[in-house]
């Protein structure tokens, strides 16, 4: 670092100079407000982020009689639903979701399929691109008005429209009833959020039936009908509502489900009944069936059929799961004063990982996600493991991490399995309950979670493996090519983890650990999760909630990670360091004279320095300035020096000897978004100091902005994001002066090697069973 001198009045100068470099060739404000970008408030959605006071969403309650058939693994099904029209407009008709015909053999989803890179195909892909037997489409065999009369309807790919009788005005209320059946998809071969499994060891199905029944669609104050086709992405707009569903299976088959089960009597053993009984107070879980009731049950015929009649009340979508292979476990739990019962149904394969970790893990998801938004408000919260890798649904979820068969399982599939159970468990909250519009906004539900998802896997262990949330792990994606903004809809997100997920997890992180500090955060965070629960927020409304309650305004930071591509990547450019003048003549010509020795010789200098020199030979030719010494100090600077010193104040002579560093930080915006500074300064002594820098130091330049930093000991580096808590992307340029920053590459043989997750598990224990005993 080069020092300078300077006179405090030069100083003053110089600074006010740096303040007003506005450049007018790259003109940007990253700090320009939102509010013409968002849609205008209304008596729906306020300013400030909450429902107006003409809020209003529609209602739909459902009665659902399902038969599940185990011999030719279809969905028989009959509802009849209550719609209300709580909206102020009058409706000629009705739209509902077929999801299922996701499915069919020309679906649109299965027509805009890209071309696969035909190399790589398996061969049990084959049979789907040439000659697919499976066709999943919905039959529906009848729509009728409550007094039997047919309803005129029309299929639209995954959407169906009713024509209404007599329009449906505000506050009116249309019941109706659908008659349907399909064929449920084999989930191994092609894949879904719902399928069945087939299990050839014991020839056994298992079933996680979801989006099932015909739903109804969103009709909303944002966009009208939320008819946007089902495409396989976007997932689920949907009203609320009370369900009473009644499943008909075999009658060893096990059902767990949404809801409450009304008939334990006629469908459970006493035994049973009695374990979920004391399942109520104990300290962790139980089993309600054991694995080896469960084996029993595999090798099972049916002796006729069971009718399980569960009631869910106040949920936006209901999901089931049946098997005669389930294990079933249970305990009570008091969450903020509401008694959960958390379950978990998983077929032998699943275990021992899944009696160990599955229900631990959804009781600890309530606790951590209802301390930071709502008290979880449902009676039941289950996971089942099935061939469904991971999806949510209201009470209900499934989750796919399963040990190998020898027992044993690798550290990523352990904490694979409780991730997945905490997200999918905690998306109870968003959006089963705060009920976003996932067709449209996947980060909505997402990221949110994801974000609850990392904070709830801190509190599980120290040095959880997080795989989302830690800002270094998105600077790689951030600085990809093949990416849209997180605000884009869900059906055209590009690298959809990353994007919907990871991206803003890892925003709302540095949000709440960098930008606002983690009460005003947390409380803001709250208040959005109380403000919407239940009801349907939309973007806008989380922004403006998030500003609205703390106070801190985060345009600039909603536009930058949400609205544009940008990553984050700060240089420090330079540092210089710049020091009082004492004007204290023995201290200044002694640094003088210090500067001039320690100034290079230049080649030619050094190089002419034998040669005879003429005032050599000729002495005559010397005079008073050939022996002068510029840097001596005279008597004269001395007196002037004492007389100047005089004329301060103390205060004044205080500054001029006390020592101070003054360093200006030159820093470079690489990649676009702007970010508060956090700077490291580590002295000469070994001792370090941090100072933060709001982001809105960006406000006049958001390109180039120098940052003085004031010390009274001299700094030997300057480290930029020392914690790694704002996703820099190149952190060679952190660091001043350069640091290197070594990395360890690995050398395979072959390219397959690279993926191998080692099962550290099975090595020990071939390693144990090689050793010859002793
Ligand atoms: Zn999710």
């Amino acid at each position: 670092m080069l020092i300078r001198r300077f006179f405090t009045v030069a100083f003053i100068a110089m600074l006010s100079s740096f303040v007003f470099a506005q450049s007018k060739s790259k003109p940007s404000d990253k700090f320009r407000q939102l509010e013409e970008n968002l849609p205008t408030p209304n008596e729906q959605r306020t300013a400030s982020g909450a429902p107006g006071s003409r809020y209003w969403q529609q209602r739909a309650d459902y009665v659902i009689d399902v038969e599940l058939d185990d011999q030719n693994q279809r969905i028989i099904g009959k509802e009849t639903v209550t719609y209300k029209n709580q909206s102020p407009d009058t409706l000629n008709y009705i739209w509902l979701q077929i999801d299922q015909n996701i499915f069919a053999k020309d679906s649109l989803t299965q027509k805009t399929l890209t071309a696969p890179e035909l190399k790589d195909v398996p061969l049990n892909r084959i049979e789907q691109l040439v000659a697919r037997q499976y066709d999943g489409r919905v039959n529906i065999t009848s729509v009728r008005d409550a007094k039997g009369n047919n309803l005129k309807n029309t299929t639209n790919e995954t959407m169906m429209r009713i024509d209404l009788p007599t329009p449906l005005a505000p506050n009116g209320t249309f019941v109706f009833s659908v008659d349907w059946n399909y064929a449920i998809n084999d989930q191994r071969a092609y894949g879904g959020r719902t399928g069945y499994e087939f299990f050839p060891q014991d020839g056994n199905y298992l079933y996680e039936i979801a989006q099932w029944f015909p739903r109804l669609a969103a009709y909303n104050d944002v966009s009208g009908w939320q008819h946007k086709q089902y495409l396989g992405s976007g997932e689920f707009t949907l009203e609320f509502g009370d369900y009473l569903v009644r499943i008909t299976a075999p009658n060893d088959h096990v059902v767990a489900s949404t809801g409450v089960l009304q008939n334990p009597a006629q469908v459970l053993t006493r035994t049973q009944i009695q374990r979920l009984k004391q399942a109520e107070t104990v300290r962790e879980p139980i089993k309600i069936i054991t694995q080896a009731e469960a084996t029993t049950n595999e090798a099972s015929k049916p002796t006729g059929k069971k009718t399980w009649i569960f009631k869910g009340d106040n949920v936006r979508d209901f999901a089931f799961a049946t098997s005669r292979k389930f294990i079933w476990d249970a305990q009570g739990h008091n969450v903020e004063g509401n008694k959960v019962m958390a379950m978990s149904y998983y077929p032998k394969e699943g275990n021992p990982l899944w009696e160990q970790y599955s229900t631990q893990a959804i009781i600890h998801t309530l606790n951590v996600y209802s301390r930071y938004s709502f008290t979880y408000p449902y009676p039941i919260a289950i996971s089942v493991n099935g061939p469904v890798g991971g999806m949510e649904y209201p009470m209900i979820c499934f989750n796919g991490p399963r040990p190998q068969p020898d027992g044993t399982y690798s550290a990523a599939t352990k904490y694979g399995l409780i991730s997945v159970v905490i997200h999918e468990v905690g998306h109870n909250y968003f959006p089963m309950i705060v009920n976003s519009d996932e067709r449209q906004w996947t980060w909505m539900d997402e990221g949110l979670n994801t974000f609850l998802q990392y904070l709830a896997e801190a509190e599980w262990e120290k040095n959880y493996p997080s795989r989302r949330g830690e800002p270094q792990f998105i600077a790689d994606y951030m600085l990809s090519e093949n990416q849209v903004p997180i605000m884009t809809n869900s059906e055209s997100v590009l690298q959809f983890g990353n994007n919907a997920y990871g991206k803003p997890a890892t925003a709302l992180n540095v949000l709440r650990e960098t930008v606002m500090g983690r009460d005003l955060f947390d409380f803001a965070f709250k208040q959005y999760s109380q403000r919407w629960k239940f009801k349907r927020p939309m973007p806008a409304d989380f922004f403006r909630t998030m500003e609205d309650a703390s106070g801190v305004d985060l345009d600039w930071f909603w536009h930058g990670w949400f609205y544009t591509t940008d990553h984050v990547d700060i240089s420090i450019e330079n540092v210089r360091l710049f020091q009082i003048d004492t004007k204290n003549p023995d201290v200044e010509k002694e640094l003088l004279r210090k500067q001039a020795n320690e100034r290079p010789r230049t080649l030619s200098q050094e190089r002419n320095e034998n040669l005879p020199k003429r005032i050599d030979q000729y002495p005559s030719l010397r005079d008073f300035y050939n022996d002068y010494d510029q840097y001596r100090v005279t008597d004269i600077e001395r007196k002037d020096y004492q007389t100047f010193l005089g004329s301060l104040s103390e205060k004044e002579r205080g500054f001029l000897s006390g020592n101070y560093y003054f360093y200006i930080v030159d820093l470079k915006n690489v990649g676009g978004l702007v970010m508060p500074l956090i700077f490291k300064v580590e002295y000469m002594d070994g001792t370090s100091e941090q100072i933060r820098v709001p982001a809105e130091i960006w406000r006049y330049n958001n390109f180039d902005v120098s940052k003085l930093i004031v010390t009274r000991k001299e700094a030997k580096a300057i480290v930029l994001d020392p914690n790694l808590e704002t996703a820099d992307a190149d952190l060679v340029n952190n660091f001043f002066p350069r640091r290197t920053v070594p990395t360890r590459f690995q050398v395979f043989k072959t390219e397959q090697q690279n993926n191998l997750q080692p099962n550290l598990m099975q090595q020990q224990r071939r390693n144990s069973q090689t050793t010859p005993p002793r």
